[in-house]
């Protein structure tokens, strides 16, 4: 998993490819068993949130405050980190001496370790990903001699929908349009915030305001919002590509724009 604190890059990098090998196994044999999973900085996806908080069987608002710390990123939008625990080793709320009680719905982070992405926006535009294996000094398993692919220890971890919900997110954190900017609306930062990670309150606000009524939303859509949180979060997206980067991928009802240039008295 990523740790900012414990991390470093070797010092020469090696930069591998999708089918490119490296070696690596972690198992319970290992001394180091768990002691990855301490003192760490783990940055959540939004993808990351809807796993764990649906695992835990959590609202978005309480996995949220019990589980998550903001910070304001470089853009000026938020970023959540998950908050580990307040014993002396500072232990990730989810880890026991057997291992990670979430393991099926661990974060991002933790499922592509020991890799770490060195990929750059120009790569990743033209469908490339290069990774390096990160340096830790405690982990064992770099010294293992179980060989893998890259490409393969991806699927074996489970990226591929990790890295399909990203690449939405990205749109939006990554678009031309925000690249010289630095928000600091707060209310911008709480919209924001609502439809990348508190998904919940997002839902809530989609069904009990006049967000219905309007914007032009197909029914099947709106059926499936109701209860899918990857569909709600695929819908958060649009909702902030229009609100946020004023694209035209959601439509106001042809009454209600109506309405609103009479009242403004616009011809
Ligand atoms: S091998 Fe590495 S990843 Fe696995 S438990 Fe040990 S330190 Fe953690
Ligand atoms: S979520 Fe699981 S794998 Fe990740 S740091 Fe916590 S216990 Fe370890």
């Amino acid at each position: 998993m990523t740790t900012a604190s414990k991390q470093t890059k070797k010092k020469s990098l090696t930069v591998l490819a999708p089918e490119d090998n490296f070696s690596f196994a972690c198992h319970a044999g290992l001394g180091c068993f768990t002691r990855c999973c301490c003192d760490i900085t783990i940055f959540l996806t939004p993808y990351d949130i809807i796993r764990m908080k649906n695992a835990l069987q959590m609202s978005s608002g309480d996995f949220l405050r019990t589980h998550t710390t903001t910070l304001i990123g470089d853009l000026g939008l938020p970023v959540v980190a998950l908050k580990m625990g307040e014993d002396k080793q500072k232990s990730c709320p989810f880890v026991t001496p057997q291992g990670c009680t979430i393991y099926k719905d661990r974060p991002w982070s933790c499922r592509i370790y020991p890799l770490q992405p060195e990929s750059t926006k120009l790569t990743e535009k033209a469908g490339r990903e290069y990774y390096s294996v990160m340096d830790v000094p405690f982990c064992l398993g770099l010294n293992e001699n179980e060989v893998l692919a890259v490409k393969e220890w991806k699927k074996e971890q489970g990226i591929p929908i990790y890295r399909e919900m990203e690449s939405l997110f990205k749109k939006i954190t990554m678009n031309e349009f925000l690249s010289h900017k630095k928000i600091t609306n707060k209310k911008i930062q709480e919209m924001f915030y609502m439809a990348c990670y508190d998904l919940d309150r997002f839902r809530r606000f989609v069904f009990d305001s006049k967000f219905l009524e309007t914007f032009e939303v197909q029914p099947e859509v709106v059926e499936k919002i109701k209860h899918d949180d990857v569909e709600l979060f695929k819908f958060a997206m649009r909702w902030l590509e229009y609100g946020l980067l004023g694209q035209h991928v959601l439509k106001v009802k042809p009454d209600v724009m109506e309405a609103k240039k009479q009242e403004l008295g616009i011809k």
